[in-house]
């Protein structure tokens, strides 16, 4: 998403903004705030950048600087970033299922579609997709956390249980290197996985993947979260 945000782009800023309230609001979901340095590293913009939207999106009411604990999405803001982002999803189950686009491009293609959605538009997509409660990467809806609340992150599987992949996270998503590697070695949701061996003196664990083994980093690990298979 990183190519509309390098420069202040002052044709159209209703997209902007709302690249930025989608990230926002996954921070404040996880985190229960929103860091300005963290968010300047996901979005690739220099902190002053971030700086100066917030000036802005404070200023249209998107989100407040007051109160405890630095940055919250205002009610408005936590609205809209629940629209775009649902756009998106619905957008990357249209690009997955109907346009049998590769995983390793929905997301960035989504991104550039999501923001033209009527909201007649994505109740249709809605319809026509079932109605999902997670993206094709397995994150929720906005409304729809509990979905993936029991879900464990592989880090904290033990060894040698199977279990099914379900979910990788919105960062793993904006990662291309990573998620191109996920991809190719097939750790995607449905995909029956076993964590083999994990090493803590060097940051990595093993993953047994259709009897091949695939080696990742525990920050890796940490974001791609499995259910017990019975
Ligand atoms: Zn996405
Ligand atoms: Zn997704």
């Amino acid at each position: 998403m990183s190519h509309h945000l390098v420069s202040a782009d002052e044709t159209r800023p209703t997209h902007t903004i709302e690249d930025y309230l989608m990230t926002m609001y996954v921070q404040e979901r996880d985190q229960g705030e929103i860091v300005a340095a963290r968010l300047a590293e996901l979005m690739n913009v220099a902190p002053a950048t971030v700086a100066m939207t917030f000036k802005r999106m404070e200023r249209d009411n998107w989100i407040s600087g007051k109160g405890r604990g630095g940055v919250h999405l205002t009610e408005t803001g936590h609205a809209a970033a629940s629209s775009v982002i649902r756009r998106h999803m619905l957008t990357e189950w249209l690009l997955v299922r109907i346009l049998k686009v590769p995983m390793t491009q929905t997301h960035e293609e989504a991104h550039n579609i999501e923001h033209a959605i009527s909201p007649a538009l994505e109740e249709r997509m809605r319809e026509i997709l079932n109605d999902p409660k997670v993206c094709p990467h397995g994150n929720p809806f906005p409304g729809f956390e509990q979905i993936v609340s029991g879900w464990i992150p592989l880090s904290d599987l033990p060894l040698n249980q199977t279990v099914t992949i379900r979910r990788l996270h919105e960062v793993i998503e904006d990662n291309h290197e990573l998620l191109n590697y996920l991809i190719t070695h097939n750790v995607l949701p449905g995909t029956q996985v076993q964590v083999v061996e994990s090493l803590p003196f060097n940051q990595t664990l093993s993953l047994l993947v259709n009897e091949k083994v695939v080696t990742l980093g525990f920050s890796a690990a940490r974001m791609i979260f499995a259910e017990k298979s019975n």
